[in-house]
């Protein structure tokens, strides 16, 4: 009965460590835990999880525990640790296939506005063609309930002209559509895939 179990999670973590690999396309097997990704990570010391063990737990198949992690929301992309990887793991993205998979498999950790932030800044570049600074502010605001957050910056960014009082207006509707179409249809088989590992129990 325990062998059973133990083969069937060890399934569940091959499945999960090659849907990582497939979505990040990025070779977890050549990390060396050497952590010098850690060692320049700017978040690094408040993660939760340092960038070399995110990368360990990845390869031991620690589905729940990494697509839970508040480390995968903190990154900022700012690509020093793939830079510093002696064995070209990338782990930026790395992080950005383990922000997908977090959502689709509904595992985003609590307190974080980083998905919420993703979206109305994604929905803002459909809608208008470029960034209309104005407009994210307040509906982030307005759907984190954190409206006094920075309200002292405004009078400032209005006179140096930082921020426009109305949206942008870019030609191109038409194919922005089908661009963030073509892209929602690229990213159907990660959803996938994160449901099927978590149903598997
Ligand atoms: S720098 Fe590269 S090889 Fe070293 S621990 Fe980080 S990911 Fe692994
Ligand atoms: S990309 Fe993310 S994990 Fe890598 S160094 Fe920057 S913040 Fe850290």
């Amino acid at each position: 009965m325990s062998t059973t179990r133990e083969t069937r999670l060890d399934d569940e973590a091959a499945d999960f460590v090659a849907l990582v690999e497939a979505e990040s396309g990025t070779p977890l097997a050549a990390c060396l835990q050497c952590a010098k990704c850690t060692a320049g990570c700017p978040v690094a010391a408040r993660a939760d999880i340092k960038p070399h063990v995110l990368v360990r737990l990845v390869q031991l198949g620690q589905r729940d525990e990494v697509l839970s992690s508040r480390m995968i929301w903190e990154c900022t992309s700012c690509q020093t640790c793939t830079t510093r990887c002696p064995q070209k793991v990338d782990i930026a993205a790395l992080n950005d296939a383990l922000r997908r998979l977090s959502r689709a498999a509904g595992k985003v950790v609590g307190g974080t506005t980083v998905p919420t932030f993703n979206d109305i800044f994604l929905r803002t570049i459909r809608r208008l063609g470029r960034m209309y600074e104005m407009g994210l502010m307040t509906s982030f605001k307005l759907r984190t309930g954190n409206l006094m957050a920075d309200v002292d910056k405004f009078p400032m960014m209005l006179a140096k002209r930082k921020l426009a009082l109305l949206p942008p207006h870019v030609r191109g509707a038409a194919e922005r559509k089908r661009l963030f179409e073509r892209a929602r249809r690229a990213g159907e088989p990660a959803a996938a895939g994160a449901k099927a590992g978590g149903e598997k129990k």
